[in-house]
Parts: C-alpha cells; structure tokens; sequence
C-alpha cells in the first residue's frame, strides 16, 4: 500500500519511521518495523537507486552470494523455489528475491516509497517532550522534500558502490571492472586479462575468464594474498551436515576465544592452518570470504602467475606497455591486455562518524563506523527489535568502529570483529525473547539440523557468561592498545559502569543463533 506522508504545518511531511537505504540491511529493518508498526502509522522509505535491493541490483553479472542462499533474506522470508539449501544463488537471483520481498513486505505496511532520492542530512531534535528527527532527501533533479520522523533508521549499511576502472596511463591496455567486463572484453575472447585484486571478487572474476572462455591468459596481482574459508568446511551438501561440517557459530566461538585483544596475527594464522583455502604461497589477508576446493584448483592451476604485488600503473615503454609495480619493478604485458578493477566493494569509502543510536534514541544507524556484527543484515534486524523494544539505549552493546580499526590494521579489524560479533549476539540473546532469534532466517546456522545446533545451545547456557567475560576484556584490551573506538555508547556504558556484563535473560534464544554469518 502506498500513500502520500501527511504535510505538517511548516510544509515539511510527517511519518512515525523514516527507513533510509533499501538494500538488504534497510529491508531488514522494514521487516521488523513491521511487526511493531500499527495499521496507521506511516513508514517512509527513501533510497538514492530506482529500486529495492541495494548493491544487487548492479553488481557484476557474474557475482554470486558466499553463503548457502536460504539464510541470505528478510527476516524468515522464504526463497520461492526449492534448490538444494548449498546451491549459491546469483547476483540476478538475489535482487529478484530481494524485490519480492519488499513487494510482500508493502502490503503489510503504509509505506511512502521515495526511491531516486539522496538524503542530504539527517538530524535529531531534543525537546521536552523527547526526541524527533528531520530528514532532508532530494530527488536527481533537485527537488527537496524534509520529513519529520517519530523515528529514523539509517540503514545504509555497507553502501556498497561499483568500482571504477583503474585511472593507467597507457593508452595500449584496456582498464575495466567486474561490471563491464562482459560488455567491454568479454568471456570467449582471448585477450590476456591482469586481475588486480586477490579479494573474492577478484576470484570470481579469474574462475569466471578461466571456465568459461578457455585458452586466454589471466594473471593474478594479488597484493599480500587473500585467504578464504573453507566452503566445504562450513557449508557441507546433502546429508553430510547431519555429521560433518563446522557450525560457523563453532567458528566464531573458537575464534572469539583465542583472541585477547593482543594477538590478532596469532588468531589468524590459526584460521588460515584450520580453515582457509588460498591461491599462491603468500597469503595475508582475510576479508570474511569464502571459496570451495574446486575454485581453488581452477584458479590456482589455470592462471598464468601470481604477482604478489600491488599495480601502480601501466605505461606505455620504448617495448610496449609495462606494469609499474609498488615494489618499483616494471614488467611488460602485451599489448591489448585488460586490467580488471577488483580491488574490493566493501569499506572503500569513508564516512563521518555516527554512533548506532543518537543521543535522544531517535536515530538507528546501520553504518560501518559503529558495527554490533559483521553483517549489516543482522545488525539491521537485531537493531530493530531492540529499538521498538526500547531496550537498546540500555543495553551494554559494543559499537566498533570498522573504518578506522580497518584503516589501523586490516588483520586486527577481521579478528576483533568475530570477538565483538560473538560477544553482542550473547547480549541480545540475553536481552531478546526466543521469537526474534526463532524468526531470524540469516541465522546461517540453520543450515545444520537440530541436534548439531542443539550441543552449541547447550555450550552457551554452560558457558556463555564466561565466553561473555573474556570477549569482554579481550575487546577492552584492544581499545587500550590501539587507542580505537571499540566499546558500549557513553549513554549505556555510564549506567552499566561496575556492573556485570550480563543483562536481564527473558527466555533462552534457539541453538546456533551465535553467528549470523555469510
Ligand atoms: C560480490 C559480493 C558478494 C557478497 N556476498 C554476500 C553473501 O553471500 N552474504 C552476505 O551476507 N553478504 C554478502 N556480501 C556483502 C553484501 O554487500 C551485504 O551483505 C549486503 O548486500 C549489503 O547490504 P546493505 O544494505 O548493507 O548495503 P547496500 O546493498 O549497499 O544497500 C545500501 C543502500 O543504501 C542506499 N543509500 C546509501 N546512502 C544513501 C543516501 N544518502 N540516501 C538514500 N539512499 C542511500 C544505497 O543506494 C543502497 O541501495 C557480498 C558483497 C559482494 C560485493
């Protein structure tokens, strides 16, 4: 159903929750919103692309989810087909999955949608009578329109962008990105292809010219090297997870627990001996990606070199174009070779701080720069809950500030953050009736039956104070090393100061609920 939002007396429309962003995050919070939400009461939706969906909507037509598709959605919305629960859905898939939903969710609500709008700003005003928020968005011809909200919630989350083609200097090569490749190279030519980039997307790209042209050159510039989880590991097919296979809860967990604020090289060796596949010898770097034995062997047997370097540049020498490497070595490349941008879709932009509730506790924000998990999805959801329930202003939460721990010390941003993940699930299953961990279909965990997840609940009623405890001071231990912020909002961390982590339990949350993980 959607309406015109009611004008106040100043001109300005007024609504009781104003969403900003549709992506997966922002339909998250729309989910939830939902279920709190009266008949009424006026929901606007704003969002600067023509359409719900956020960075699937144009992301590479090659791209595929990480993750077992079913736990990647809306709250417990279903996928409507029946594949087999490991099969990886594709970037066309997501954004029609993710529209349907949207479409289900508007019948539910009286939802104002305002779709090719940009907010400009967003701002809380305090009052005696409590806290309200403006929103100002306009419109790709400049149009503006202000709404005062009851309540905001900003979930932009990831914003993820597509990349730009790589500003080289020689005119003799060709620089493009996952989004144009098709269009502006090609799968069945034979032009020699440079991907620079060792992230997923960067493996995605390499498997894609490998399997699906064959007989052209690709060349990895692979920086530090990236490793990936294991998806054989964590997402087992058929009935093998009925025995086999490691909940990514598991993982979290034992992570969680080896990290003491400290040690993060140590933590990730110990992922990359136990759980990590990697192309090349030389392998730095984690980014929450993941990659099965058969990618692996695709990529590492088909490509043609693995330059552990980084690209400066391309030039055009006295012997045709030559790679300017960071390290100051040059090597000639053919000429008409391709240069593909994969140099990362998440993270790459900053964005001025906000904290995850405002000051008043009219603004929810789903932002980078003060995370409570890794998935934006997630914190979306949970978020949510907890900001209709009024309990979030209380609750003893981390924020995280991923820009600039990221920024400090990529290793250190990938392993405190399983910790800070970890630890604030245990407070919102603490703080969160059974219902909204029942509902909550990311929880990729389900993907292993009952009895599998039922020996981590167990784990968590033994144990979680003590799990909660040592996340705790590992995280505080890391804050005081780095001097990054990573800890509760000053709000909630004044009144739970000499107080016990723990928060009021009202009743245990399912198994496996621990990582809502991709
Ligand atoms: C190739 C690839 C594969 C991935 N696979 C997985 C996976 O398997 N599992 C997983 O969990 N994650 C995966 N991710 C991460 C993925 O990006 C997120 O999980 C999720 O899609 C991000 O959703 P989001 O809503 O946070 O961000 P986005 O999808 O970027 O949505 C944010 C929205 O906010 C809008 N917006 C931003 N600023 C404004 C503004 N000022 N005004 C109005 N609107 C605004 C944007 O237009 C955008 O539509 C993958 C990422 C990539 C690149």
């Amino acid at each position: 159903m959607t309406k015109n939002p009611t004008k106040t007396e100043a001109g300005a429309e007024s609504c009781d929750l104003c969403i900003i962003g549709a992506g997966a995050a922002g339909l998250n919070a729309l989910f939830v919103a939902s279920e709190y939400l009266g008949k009424d009461d006026r929901v606007v939706l704003i969002e600067r692309r023509d359409r719900p969906g956020g960075m699937w909507t144009d992301v590479y037509d090659y791209a595929r989810l990480h993750q077992p598709h079913p736990s990647f959605t809306v709250g417990d919305m279903k996928w409507n087909w029946s594949k087999p629960a490991e099969y990886l859905a594709t970037g066309a898939e997501v954004a029609s999955h993710l529209t349907r939903c949207y479409r289900l969710l508007r019948e539910k609500i009286e939802l104002v949608e305002l779709f090719g709008h940009s907010v400009t700003a967003c701002s809380e005003t305090l009052s005696g009578t409590g806290a309200t928020a403006r929103v100002e968005c306009r419109d790709e011809s400049g149009n503006t329109r202000i709404i005062e909200a009851k309540r905001v919630i900003k979930a932009t989350g990831y914003d993820v962008r597509t990349a730009d083609p790589l500003a080289l200097s020689s005119t003799k090569v060709v620089s493009t990105t996952p989004e144009r490749l098709s269009r502006e190279v090609g799968f069945h030519t034979k032009t020699p292809v440079y991907v620079v980039g060792g992230g997923k997307t960067g493996m995605d790209t390499a498997y894609n010219l490998l399997t699906r042209g064959g007989g052209r050159s690709v060349t990895l510039i692979n920086g530090k090297g990236t490793v990936f989880a294991k998806r054989e590991k964590f997402f087992p097919g058929g009935v093998r997870r009925w025995w086999s296979g490691t909940l990514l809860s598991t993982l979290f967990r034992d992570q969680a627990l080896l990290f003491d604020g400290a040690n993060e090289d140590a933590c990730f060796q110990n992922f990359r001996r136990k759980s990590a596949v990697s192309i090349g010898n030389r392998n730095e770097a984690w980014f929450y990606g993941i990659l099965s034995g058969e990618e692996r062997d695709v990529i590492g047997y088909g490509h043609d070199g693995v330059i552990n370097d980084y690209l400066e540049d391309v030039v055009d020498g006295p012997h045709g174009p030559e790679m300017v490497l960071r390290n100051g070595t040059r090597r000639l490349v053919p000429e008409g070779s391709a240069f593909v941008n994969c140099t990362g879709h998440l993270l790459r932009r900053s964005h001025a701080y906000e904290p995850y509730l405002s000051q008043g506790g009219a603004i929810l924000a789903v932002t980078p720069r003060s995370m409570v998990h890794f998935l934006s999805t997630a914190s979306a959801y949970f978020l949510t809950h907890l900001f209709f329930r009024g309990k979030l202003r209380d609750l003893p939460l981390y924020e995280f500030d991923g820009e600039a721990i990221i920024a400090k010390k990529p290793r250190l941003y990938h392993m405190s953050l399983m910790s800070l993940t970890y630890m604030n699930l245990l407070v919102m299953m603490r703080a969160l009736p059974f219902s909204v961990f029942d509902r909550c279909g990311l929880d990729i965990d389900r993907l292993y039956p009952l009895h599998r997840r039922a020996l981590a609940l167990i784990d968590l009623k033994l144990n979680g104070g003590n799990y909660l405890r040592h996340c705790r001071n590992a995280l505080d231990r890391m804050r005081a090393l780095h001097g990054v912020r990573c800890g509760p909002l000053p709000a909630a961390e004044a009144r739970s100061e000499d107080a016990d982590i723990s928060v009021p339990e009202e009743r245990p949350a399912p198994a496996g609920t621990i990582a809502k993980a991709a």
